[in-house]
């Protein structure tokens, strides 16, 4: 096993530059997740660091050996992609055996591995079969087992589960994750599935256009968002923005929304202080906005507003109300089992200790 370092890699196509400058630490046996929209640079970076792309600027080191001009072969990587990529013609045992046959390992030796490998993956049972007699989830293990089969240094892998469907997909992210859990292989995992990243990823990097906005476990990603970008795509429903001022008012400091006025808390004083005057980005997730039954088991740091009912989603074990404060759209998740009507008035309370305020440059105060 060993780490992963990029040191401001750059790539660039033609006038497109998809990947900028990024700079990332994978530790040994870290299970690390590229997540961020489509077109954000996630696959290139996998590409680069499996060897399949060249970078423009900057180097790749695995431990401290620098790879940035090895070929794929040479990186003791292997790659799991979207589409499985098992060959239809060869048996799941030659799918899984090809790899070490290229590195000419001894047959007694490649029965060994693939042994191991299918039983990591449960796909003992189907050695014997063609690819076109698995379904998809099959197919993926035996791509999976394809991967690991050579006990790779670092396992990539670029939305494996994506052409499974949902009850799969979740079953799938578990196993996976016991797996590498498992056989500890330092592990790179793109994904533009928030849920996904969240549960499979010791750290996640969070990239946008390029560039990485942000890398830290899930709950700090979730809880510590460094600007509005991490804020924005971490969550569902999305975090709240309410545009804001500064002012200093008698009863203190209150971020000013055109008359919507939430007090700043007694811990953030400091913090928002030197902002007087200045616009910020308020941020409130709707999980934090509490109906009155939760609020009174809250108590303190609550501030509390009324709207009318704008909208509302049924989710099953969650609700979603969008609140129309003054003109202004509150997302409200609650996980009552109450019914709410459009129209109705509903008087709701924003938990201070959780609020975000945001630069006008997007970074995150706190
Ligand atoms: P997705 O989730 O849609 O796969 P991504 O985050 O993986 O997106 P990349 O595939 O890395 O993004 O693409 C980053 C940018 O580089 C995009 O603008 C894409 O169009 C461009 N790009 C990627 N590969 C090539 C290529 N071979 N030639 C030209 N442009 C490319």
């Amino acid at each position: 096993m060993v780490d992963v370092h990029l040191v401001s890699v750059t790539k660039r196509f033609g006038r497109t530059i998809a990947v900028d400058h990024v700079d990332l630490d994978v530790e040994d046996g870290e299970f690390m997740v590229l997540l961020g929209p489509s077109g954000c640079g996630k696959t290139t970076t996998l590409r680069l660091i499996a060897g399949l792309e060249k970078p423009d600027e900057g180097r790749i080191l695995f431990g401290s050996r620098d790879v940035t001009t090895l070929a794929p072969r040479e990186r003791n990587v292997s790659m799991v992609f979207q589409s499985y990529a098992v060959w239809p013609h060869m048996k799941v045992f030659d799918n899984i055996a090809f790899p070490l046959r290229i590195k000419k390992y001894p047959e007694e030796e490649i029965r060994r591995r693939v042994k191991w490998a299918a039983e990591l993956l449960q796909i003992e049972e189907l050695l014997n079969r063609y690819p076109a007699q698995l379904s998809g989830g099959q197919r993926q293990r035996v791509a999976v087992a394809r991967a690991i089969v050579v006990e790779p240094e670092v396992l990539l892998m670029d939305e494996p589960l994506s052409n499974l469907d949902a009850l799969l997909r979740v079953k799938m992210r578990s196993e996976l994750k016991k797996l590498q859990r498992r056989i500890g292989v330092t592990t790179i995992y793109v994904t533009h599935d928030q849920v996904e990243a969240m549960t499979m990823g010791d750290r996640i990097a969070v990239m946008n256009k390029g560039k990485i906005m942000q890398v830290g476990t899930p709950n700090e990603v979730y809880n510590k968002p460094a600007n509005m970008f991490v804020a924005g795509f971490i969550g569902s429903p999305q975090m709240n923005f309410i545009e804001a001022r500064v002012v200093e008012k008698e009863q203190g400091l209150v971020l000013d929304a055109d008359g919507f006025e939430i007090p700043v808390p007694g811990w953030a004083v400091e913090l928002v202080k030197q902002l007087r005057g200045s616009r910020v980005t308020v941020g409130i997730r709707p999980e934090h906005i509490y109906p009155e039954d939760i609020a009174s088991t809250v108590r303190t740091g609550l501030h509390s507003v009324e709207g009318r009912v704008d909208f509302v989603e049924l989710l099953g074990s969650d609700t979603i109300v969008h609140l129309d404060v003054r003109g202004r759209i509150l997302v409200v998740k609650v996980s009552d089992s109450r019914p709410y009507r459009v129209g109705q008035r509903l008087r709701v309370y924003l938990d201070l200790n959780k609020l975000h305020v945001f630069r006008e440059t997007g970074e995150a105060v706190f």
